[in-house]
């Protein structure tokens, strides 16, 4: 077992141990007594105790990088419960030291690019050590440097949060979803939309990137479908590599019906499964995106007679249809939380983060 410890001097010591264990309490089991509390996640623990006017927190992990989440963790959640100066937390114990590179960051080079459709690249990297990027979600932030300097990437700080360059080695990341990833080949491909915007990093590296090119990954996370029979994925453009991936992963049994809006037939793709599939492109031709609602008008049509029983909703798409979906299937389905997930991927006239 991994184990890490830090001393955290720290004027009202018992409210943050309060604050972090109620605040833990929705992320892992929590016992807690006066003056103490322990915490079990799915990969680790965390205990906290007051003694002599400081907050004694250990972590615990038998996974290196799960300690190193933990650590995180624990560091970013203080930085928003405490007032006042910046607390000062030293870690003493296992994990990377001061300086390491982020154990979830990996460097990947473009192999190559490929047109998926007319308002998607397929971008193709490499890169070691990939296996990780296989399992506990499907989401990740590429990270592109700055154009013409040598990249400088994120480091762990002594605190435990990782320190980002600042100036002109400032970094810029958006969130992709791994469409495919290949740890025996070094291999792992991203589906990337490009559209217009004036300052669009991401949709620039699709247009732009050649082999050799050099960018950061960090991740993954998010994305997850629980077990079910009956699906209903509801998704534009930016969600379609989620929903082309999650279809792969359905079984024989299963059922998903799939309503996409994408600008026209040249940007339909195909989608596979095993399950049975129902799919059906809505056109905006020429709209512009995210102005178009095709998503939330064929929510509203669906005859839920026609896509099986107890179906569980899956949506990511702009920011105005996600709200639009999210209020009919909590407001007017009053369907339970666990059965749908609505995610913004984009918001209109703002840039991603
Ligand atoms: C969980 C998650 C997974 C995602 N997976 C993918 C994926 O696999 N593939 C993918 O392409 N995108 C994906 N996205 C969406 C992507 O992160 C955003 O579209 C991002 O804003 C694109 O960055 P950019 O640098 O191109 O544009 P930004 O700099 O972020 O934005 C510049 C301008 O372009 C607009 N804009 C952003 N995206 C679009 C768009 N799609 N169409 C039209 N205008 C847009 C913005 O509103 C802004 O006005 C995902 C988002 C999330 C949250």
């Amino acid at each position: 077992m991994l184990q890490a410890q830090s001393i955290i001097p720290v004027p009202g010591a018992e409210r943050l141990l309060t604050l972090l264990c109620e605040h833990f309490a929705e992320h892992g089991e929590v016992v807690s007594e006066p003056g103490r509390g322990r915490v079990t996640f799915e990969h680790g623990t965390a205990s906290l105790a007051l003694r002599d006017e400081a907050l004694h927190v250990e972590v615990a992990s038998e996974d290196p990088i799960h300690l190193d989440y933990l650590k995180i963790g624990i560091a970013e959640h203080l930085a928003e419960f405490h007032e006042g100066d910046p607390l000062e937390i030293v870690w003493r114990g296992d994990g990377l030291p001061a300086g390491s590179a982020l154990p979830w960051f990996r460097e990947l080079e473009v192999v190559e690019t490929q047109v998926l459709t007319a308002h998607m690249r397929r971008v193709r990297m490499r890169g070691h050590d990939l296996g990780h990027f296989t399992q506990g979600g499907h989401h990740v932030y590429l990270i592109f440097p700055p154009q013409g300097r040598e990249p400088v990437w994120p480091v762990m700080g002594e605190s435990g949060l990782p320190v980002w360059p600042q100036g002109e080695d400032a970094l810029t990341r958006r969130v992709y979803t791994i469409r495919r990833v290949d740890p025996a080949r070094g291999e792992l491909d991203i589906d990337i939309v490009v559209h217009p915007g004036e300052a669009t990093p991401g949709s620039d590296f699709a247009l732009k990137a050649r082999p050799g090119d050099r960018v950061g990954i960090t991740g993954p996370g998010g994305g997850d479908v629980p077990a079910g029979t009956n699906f209903v994925f509801l998704g534009d453009d930016t969600a379609l590599p989620a929903i082309a991936r999650i279809l792969e992963t359905l079984p024989a049994d299963a059922r998903a019906t799939v309503i996409a809006e994408v600008d026209g037939p040249q940007d339909e793709i195909a989608l596979a499964s095993r399950a049975a599939l129902d799919v059906r492109f809505h056109h905006r031709l020429g709209a512009e995106p995210g102005t178009f609602g095709a998503l939330p008008r064929a929510l509203r049509a669906i005859d839920w007679q026609t896509v099986g029983a107890d179906p569980f909703v899956w949506s990511g798409c702009e920011f105005t249809d996600f709200k639009a979906i999210r209020s009919h299937l909590r407001g007017e389905l009053r369907w339970a939380r666990d059965r749908h997930l609505a995610v913004a991927y984009w918001r209109r006239g703002r840039p991603g983060a």
